[in-house]
């Protein structure tokens, strides 16, 4: 491709919408562009790199067994109704009327559609197991899209299913697909970790998350130098150290006044106490009952693990006027005594000796509050969001957090779909029984963009080898010069016959601004024809992630681009 025949925008302002850096990078250099709120259109550069990220997962989706299928974007109520979903799945659903003023959603999500479809013609245990996949745009209106194509509102994922006669067999299709999403992610040549993840309150058993490392990601990752243990903090166990001498001695509780103190830091510095003393309490609405929940003053309360450990469909934050009607107080003020409603403690307040708390009357806290005498919890639990420095619950080491982006979710469903859309076969002792289901998902535009948010600097971006839109530009510094422009031509020809994606940057402009635009858009690897290294009939190899200019011999450029690019080819 010549530059000058190219179609990539780029912009010289970083726009101001864009808050991350693959946001700002993809659209200055002219990757994609906005249509709507969380909606892209992706460019020539954009589809180039999308298709050699599904190329990637279609021949490891292959090799594990999978195939590929398209099914419809436009999905029938009637499905989502059987499933259970229809009522559940909310706003984040895109829903439509046909002429009929007939439902429709655009699919979210397909295992309605699969259920349903595999239901139809698989009856026996002899067409099992199955798995099929696709990939294709989904659709979620969320309530903040945002960071380009990290959260967006079409974007493209595969979706894989898995039906299987047991557990065993579902055991062994989900570790196909753990070790395919490895196999995936390591070829893209992306540093990534792989956590344990929450499966929810129902169904699913087992869940791990793939994360491309980026401090910008939305996850939070607890992990473990010691052994391997890493989870996503959503999904995190928090376990107690050995407990210390019991002993310390109750001593009497006290109210204190403590005007126009609501915050727990405040209270804190007013009472001259670490936020660790004091205890924080919080209330919860869960399916229409009010609780209240209790946690250590500089600890945050997990709102997954409240709602795995209470079973509940809905969980909210009680306002001000239900807190008030209850408790006598307002937030700034509550405390479990004498509070009348379900009290749900986290394990480390239940060892707390002497702390601080509301005492259920504005502007007062009491200090010297004990578990069992001054209060009852209704239960002990886990509750608090995992933080650096917790220990490791496989080896008890103090744990680490790193930040990621989830581009990867596979997920164990167990017989969740198939039983409540009936979906059965035969076994082989002529038994039905439900399918056993497992999804696995990637977000392909999701990758780009993790991609670009962790290799990048100052100048643009810095594409693996195995996703780069292509794999060499060709800089001749001055077109008009002959000998330079016949040189890049000969390059340019003889690596495209070798299969090799390059551009030759044939505008006539500056070479400041072609090595500009060439590490903007990221290009691996760049070669420079110029007066100087000619005459050695030599030109400058630079790698994007180096920054070494190296002379390499006209006769040489081909096979050493060669070189670099089979380390990188598939096996
Ligand atoms: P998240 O917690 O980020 O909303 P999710 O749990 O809703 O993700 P899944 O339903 O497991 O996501 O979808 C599979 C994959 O699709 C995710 O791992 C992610 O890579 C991608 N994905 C999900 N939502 C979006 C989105 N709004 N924009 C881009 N990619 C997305
Ligand atoms: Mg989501």
């Amino acid at each position: 491709m010549k530059a000058s025949e190219l179609y990539f925008p780029t912009l010289r302002e970083v726009p101001n919408e864009a808050e991350i850096v693959s946001h700002q990078l993809l659209l200055r250099a002219g990757f994609m562009r906005k249509t709507a709120a969380g909606v892209y259109t992706y460019l020539p550069l954009a589809k180039r790199v999308l298709s050699k990220i599904e190329t990637i997962i279609r021949q490891e989706m292959d090799r594990a067994g999978g195939q590929e299928l398209l099914m419809p974007i436009i999905q029938p109520k009637e499905l989502w109704e059987k499933s259970g979903r229809w009522s559940v799945y909310g706003d984040e659903m895109f829903r439509l009327k046909d002429r009929h003023h007939r439902d429709f959603s655009l699919g979210p999500t397909h295992e309605e559609i699969i259920t349903s479809l595999v239901d139809m013609d698989v009856h026996s245990y002899r067409d099992l197991p199955l798995l099929l996949y696709q990939i294709q745009n989904k659709y979620r209106d969320e309530i903040r899209p945002r960071f380009g194509l990290m959260r967006s509102r079409e974007f493209i994922m595969k979706d894989l299913y898995s039906f299987d006669v047991d557990e065993e067999g579902l055991d062994l299709s989900y570790r196909k697909m753990y070790e395919a999403y490895c196999a995936i992610f390591s070829r893209m040549d992306l540093d990534f970790r792989v956590v344990e993840a929450d499966s929810g309150a129902i169904g699913g058993s087992e869940s791990h998350e793939f994360m491309v490392l980026a401090e910008s990601g939305e996850s939070l990752i607890v992990y473990c130098d010691n052994c391997d243990y890493a989870a996503n903090v959503e999904k995190a166990e928090c376990i107690l150290p050995p407990e210390e001498s019991r002993d310390v001695p109750e001593l009497e509780r006290e109210k204190r006044s403590t005007p126009d103190q609501y915050t727990i830091e405040d209270v804190a510095a007013f009472l001259d106490m670490p936020r660790s003393s004091l205890v924080k309490t919080l209330m919860y609405v869960v399916d229409d009952e009010l609780i209240a929940v209790l946690l250590r003053g500089d600890r945050e309360l997990n709102e997954i693990k409240l709602q795995n450990a209470l079973q509940c469909e809905d969980c909210y934050m009680a306002d001000e006027v239900q807190v008030r009607e209850v408790a006598g107080a307002g937030f700034g003020s509550l405390g479990p005594v004498g509070l009348p409603v379900p009290i749900y403690a986290d394990l480390e307040v239940a060892r707390m000796r002497n702390f601080a708390c509301g005492a259920n009357e504005d502007d007062y806290h009491y200090i010297n509050v004990n578990p069992g005498r001054d209060f009852t919890p209704a239960a002990v639990l886990d509750l608090r969001e995992a933080a650096a420095g917790d220990l490791c619950p496989h080896c008890g080491e103090p744990l680490k957090t790193i930040r990621g982006i989830e581009v990867g979710h596979i997920f164990k469903l167990g017989t969740k779909y198939s039983e409540a859309m009936e979906a059965s076969f035969l076994d082989q002792q002529g038994q039905t029984l439900p399918l056993v289901m497992g999804c696995y998902g990637i977000g392909v535009s999701r990758t780009l963009a993790a991609a670009v948010e962790q290799k990048n600097d100052e100048n643009g971006i810095i594409w693996p080898l195995p996703i780069a839109p292509y794999h060499v530009i060709i800089v001749p510094v001055n077109v008009k010069k002959e000998e330079q422009m016949n040189t890049a031509l000969a390059i340019y020809e003889d690596l495209q016959e070798q299969g090799v994606e390059v551009v030759l940057d044939d505008r006539d402009e500056r070479p400041g601004v072609k090595f500009k635009d060439a590490d903007l858009i990221g290009i691996p690897i760049r070669i420079t024809i110029g007066p100087r290294a000619l005459q050695e009939n030599c030109v400058e190899m630079k790698k994007r992630w180096e920054s070494e200019i190296e002379l390499v011999p006209i006769e040489k450029v081909t096979g050493s681009i060669l070189d670099l690019l089979s380390q990188y080819k598939s096996v």
